[in-house]
């Protein structure tokens, strides 16, 4: 799996190469500096005269200080020059694409924001959710596509009930330091409900949520996550690239699993599917989970113990209400109509 160490790898490699282009362009910019105004490429040469009878002159002629009063002054006209030809002031500083750091990603040894910023976005690549999450992010959660009329199934009504919802996913997100760093919380979740009722949704929320936090994520629906730990394990089609998957699925801080019960079930996926999810418990990794079958279907199509182990470990969210895609349809039609 891409994990933060490796990232973090690249990501120095990256800075390597910004230096260098940076280098190269402030001498791109000296070079034409002293192709365009003579006197710099004179006073240039005059520093460096300078700085070499410092070196060598051993107390023979000007005195250090005298010399370092002559280089101050050519210094000094160079920059006076500059600005009369209407050059920043620092055009012929080192260039630093992020000042605080000097493209170093660490600033006493603590990870710069530039440095930050850039390991969320390789976990936002390396997530498998793609452009999903422009739209699919708590900014566009609305509880009106959810009925304020009771079901008459349930104690709540779908939009108190999808508001509880709300509020407890983002306790959970407020929380979800405390477990992976001691466990203390519950770091795991099941979403609950018939087509429609924003399970994905609500879990690409709060996927967004945990990468923004800086996390690695990784989204995987439960057909491709069967089919391709099966091709690792069997080692079928011996590409690298399912092994790599198989390790991503179990080493990825938050691992989602979207629509499980809709995949080809058989032996292996039900003894594959306890071995992951109790591995990712004992790591105290994160897994979210959505899914269409109740919890009583849920115990009937896999096993007892992967039955136990959700109802104790997970956080567990029933979704209901009509199917979203229709209300939004409405609300899309009534907008048109006005
Ligand atoms: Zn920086």
């Amino acid at each position: 799996m891409p994990n933060a160490s490796s990232y973090k790898k690249e990501i120095l490699q990256e800075y390597e190469q910004i230096r260098f282009r940076n280098k190269q362009l402030l001498n791109q910019r000296i070079q034409e500096i002293r192709e365009q105004i003579p006197r710099i490429a004179e006073i240039d040469a005059q520093i460096r005269d300078l700085a070499l009878d410092a070196a060598l002159s051993h107390g023979e002629g000007a005195t250090p200080e005298e010399l370092a009063a002559q280089s101050q002054a050519l210094i000094q006209e160079k920059y006076e020059i500059l600005a009369r030809e209407g050059y920043p002031s620092d055009y012929l500083s080192t260039i630093y694409t992020c000042k605080k750091c000097q493209d170093t990603g660490s600033v006493e040894n603590e990870l710069c924001e530039c440095m930050k910023q850039k390991m969320i976005q390789r976990q936002y690549q390396n997530s498998n959710l793609g452009a999903k999450l422009t739209d699919e992010n708590f900014k566009h959660f609305r509880t009106d596509y959810y009925s304020n009329l009771s079901d008459g199934k349930h104690e709540l009504t779908p939009r108190a009930n999808i508001e509880n919802i709300y509020h407890s996913l983002l306790k959970y997100i407020d929380g979800i330091d405390d477990y992976f760093q001691n466990g203390t919380t519950k770091g795991n979740i099941l979403f609950q409900g018939n087509t429609g009722v924003g399970k994905s949704f609500l879990s690409n929320c709060v996927a967004k949520e945990l990468l923004d936090k800086g996390y690695a994520v990784f989204y995987v629906s439960a057909g491709s996550l069967f089919e391709q730990a099966g091709d690792a394990v069997m080692n079928k089609n011996q590409r690298e690239n399912s092994q790599e998957f198989y390790q991503t699925v179990n080493e990825c801080d938050v691992l989602i699993i979207d629509d499980l019960g809709t995949e080809m079930m058989n032996s292996f996926s039900t003894s594959y599917l306890y071995t992951l999810l109790n591995s990712r418990l004992l790591r105290q990794k994160a897994t979210i989970i959505s899914t269409n079958l109740s919890l009583t279907e849920l115990r009937q199509h896999y096993s007892e113990r992967i039955f136990s182990r959700i109802c104790d470990s997970y956080l567990i969210y029933t979704i209901y209400g009509e199917d979203i895609r229709f209300a939004k349809r409405k609300a899309w039609q009534a907008t048109m109509d006005k």
